[in-house]
């Protein structure tokens, strides 16, 4: 299946997309999580994400475009894969079309998750992600490590993203009502969008959105 996960900052799109794409077997592609491995790595890329990203801006549609393409064309990509956080204006909704066109495939389902705005700053305020892979996402109230401090998955560092802090927060999430919500629209166009509660614990959601994506399949 090639699904897209729309939803604010906070959402918890990568804490879902980590059981979807297990439970789907397709790998989760996540931009934000590319362009943090890359500011880790200090590569140039990474240094021009960064001055974006500090300020709550959508890195420039060029580079963004490019690298997602890029890691969908690896080949553990080819039967499928969740986006998670791309696309996230309607140029790049567009770019994805032509590019999928091209290879004369499809998106199945662009799983929208829904999270009142007082949830959604709950949940960033308390995120913490782990140094070495920031796909290791926890909470210190709803998800707490086993350790204070230290990720369950892999030991790793857990620290607070820069961009995570309350100016940032309210900058994505108006960057995100007047650049990504659009995108729904015009994919309701297409047919593709289910619509689900996030609100609940994290299993119930990915038992909600497993039934909206299977009711989603059967109806094609
Ligand atoms: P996004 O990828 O949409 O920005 P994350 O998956 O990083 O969101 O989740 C944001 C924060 O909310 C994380 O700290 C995560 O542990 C927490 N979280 C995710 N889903 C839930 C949930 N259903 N209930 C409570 N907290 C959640
Ligand atoms: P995320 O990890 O999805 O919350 O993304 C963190 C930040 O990375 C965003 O606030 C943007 O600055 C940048 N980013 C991630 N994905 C994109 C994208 N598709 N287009 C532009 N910028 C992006």
């Amino acid at each position: 299946m090639r699904i897209v996960l729309v939803g604010p900052p906070g959402a918890g799109k990568g804490t879902q997309a980590a059981f979807l794409a297990k439970n789907l077997s397709i790998p989760h592609i996540s931009t934000g999580d590319l362009f943090r491995a890359n500011i880790s790595k200090q590569t140039e890329l990474g240094k021009l994400a960064k001055s974006y990203m500090d300020k709550g801006e959508l890195v420039p549609d060029e580079v963004t475009i490019a690298m997602a393409k890029d890691r969908m064309e690896q080949p553990d990509a080819e039967q499928g894969f969740l986006l998670d956080g791309f696309p996230r204006n309607v140029s790049q909704a567009e770019a994805l079309d032509v590019t999928l066109q091209d290879e004369s495939m499809n998106l199945d389902a662009v799983l929208d998750l829904e999270v009142p705005e007082d949830e959604v700053v709950k949940r960033i305020a308390g995120r913490r992600i782990c140094r070495n892979d920031s796909a290791h996402v926890f909470h210190v109230t709803y998800k707490k490590p086993k350790q204070e401090g230290v990720c369950d998955a892999c030991g790793g560092e857990l620290y607070q993203r820069d961009d995570d802090s309350e100016e940032t927060v309210r900058k994505r999430l108006e960057v995100y009502h007047t650049q990504t919500e659009p995108i729904i629209d015009y994919y309701k166009a297409q047919g593709l969008v289910v619509t689900i509660s996030a609100l609940g614990p994290v299993e119930e959601v990915t038992q909600r959105a497993m039934e909206a994506l299977k009711r989603e399949d059967d109806d094609k």
